[in-house]
């Protein structure tokens, strides 16, 4: 019979009921090292006061009020972003999905209105992830979210990601953006290289198209900037933001230029729980943590010891890892052999990590872990790594 909670995840049987910091304690009272925090969302950990807090006063004074009223709480945490970023206003939303899906729409209206309505095409990459709705499952391309769900919305086309040289003939006289994640994500994390987001700001400006950024899981400190695209020096027109941004509460956000916003006039646009009091009060809490003196330049130190301790932890794997990924608080281990197991070995080392494609383990802790506590993660990687191999030699001593 089918369980009352459907069956659309593969979960683990395990139940948390308490987190402090990165640590989790589950209901067996074992107590786990939170090297997953959610898929990049805990930015600032479990239970933290401040989080805490904001949530708990503002559900008290109100929760939910329309978008046909004012939100103060919205109003703030968009004018502490704008000042912050290359944005000139933002939109609220609940979700990584519906912050791509109004990104899209805010290209294909910004082309419109500036009089190119045959620009509807956004051009994204192979190994992309950007959610799971009916537009994001043809953005993100990859037919294994699409099985069964077809017809697959049109509009959107692909190229290689990384690849400058095929970057230009993907561009059609309708294509109307180009969608990209700093970091690809799901996918295995795969930074693009500066020559090539170099290259996609080139032909935006030479083709008159619009550049977003996908920063779903980059945003918000996760690689050490406030985002992800601060790194390369590269300006986009238009980001979408969500996972990390409400610590926990769902919040979605899109950022864009006013040449690109200004088109989302009243009526154009709209959700019901888009930007409430209750989730940018979450949001504003995180935001002003982030932005403290001191915090980015934390995940940055803490980032690249972190990296640093990978590589050996790669060296001391017995060939269980074979190389590192990522940047600043967003890591990747390849892996030898299936990553399934390897993500079952360390849940016997009580650590709890994100598995993602191409074989890789994702490591994307919350933003306030400290170097012990990466060190920590990195023996018991070692642990489950030792552990693994020890599995084999028994598995080829009994085959033989
Ligand atoms: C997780 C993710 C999404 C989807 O976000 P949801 O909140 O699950 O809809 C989109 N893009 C990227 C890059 C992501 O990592």
């Amino acid at each position: 019979m089918i369980p009352a909670l459907m069956p659309n995840y593969k979960r683990a049987d395990l139940a948390f009921e308490q987190g402090e910091g990165v640590w989790l304690t589950a209901t067996n009272g074992r107590r786990y090292l939170d090297f997953g925090a959610g898929i990049a969302v805990s930015s600032l950990g479990h239970a933290h006061p401040k989080l805490v807090k904001a949530i708990a006063d503002q559900a008290a004074k109100v929760m939910h009020v329309s978008n046909l009223y004012r939100v103060p709480q919205a109003e703030k945490l968009a004018q502490l972003l704008v000042q912050n970023t290359f944005a000139d206003s933002v939109l609220f939303c609940n979700s990584g999905a519906e912050a791509n899906e109004a990104m899209v729409k805010m290209i294909r209206r910004a082309q419109f209105e500036n009089g190119h309505p045959e620009r509807t095409h956004i051009l994204c990459f192979n190994g992309a992830f950007h959610g799971r709705t009916l537009g994001m499952i043809s953005a993100t391309g990859n037919p294994a979210y699409q099985k069964g769900f077809g017809p697959v919305v049109a509009g959107f086309d692909h190229a290689p990601f990384n690849n400058t040289n095929t970057l230009r003939e993907a561009i059609t006289p309708e294509t109307a953006g180009i969608v990209v994640e700093p970091v690809q994500g799901e996918s295995g994390i795969k930074p693009a290289t500066r020559e090539f987001m170099t290259a996609l700001r080139a032909a935006c400006d030479e083709y008159g198209l619009y550049l977003g950024f996908d920063e779903v899981q980059t945003g918000v400190g996760r690689t050490g900037r406030l985002f992800a695209h601060e790194l390369y020096d590269v300006k986009p027109d238009i980001i979408s933001v969500a996972k990390g941004i409400g610590g926990g509460f769902p919040l979605g956000a899109v950022l864009a230029t006013e040449e690109v916003a200004k088109h989302l006039t009243p009526g154009s646009h709209g959700t019901t729980y888009g930007g409430n009091p209750l989730a940018c009060s979450a949001g504003l809490a995180v935001l002003e943590e982030v932005l403290s003196p001191g915090f980015l330049e934390h995940v940055r130190t803490v980032g690249s010891a972190f990296g640093a301790m990978l590589e050996d932890v790669v060296k001391r794997s017995g060939g269980v890892f074979d190389s590192v990924r990522g940047v600043g608080l967003m890591r990747g281990l390849h892996c030898v052999p299936p990553v399934a197991n390897v993500m079952a070995a360390i849940l016997d080392q009580d650590l709890l990590a994100v598995g993602a494609g191409d074989n890789v383990l994702r490591l994307v802790p919350p933003l306030i872990v400290t170097e012990a506590e990466c060190r920590e993660a990195c023996e018991r990687l070692i642990r489950a790594a030792a552990a693994l191999n020890a599995q084999t030699t028994k598995t080829q001593e009994n085959a033989s």
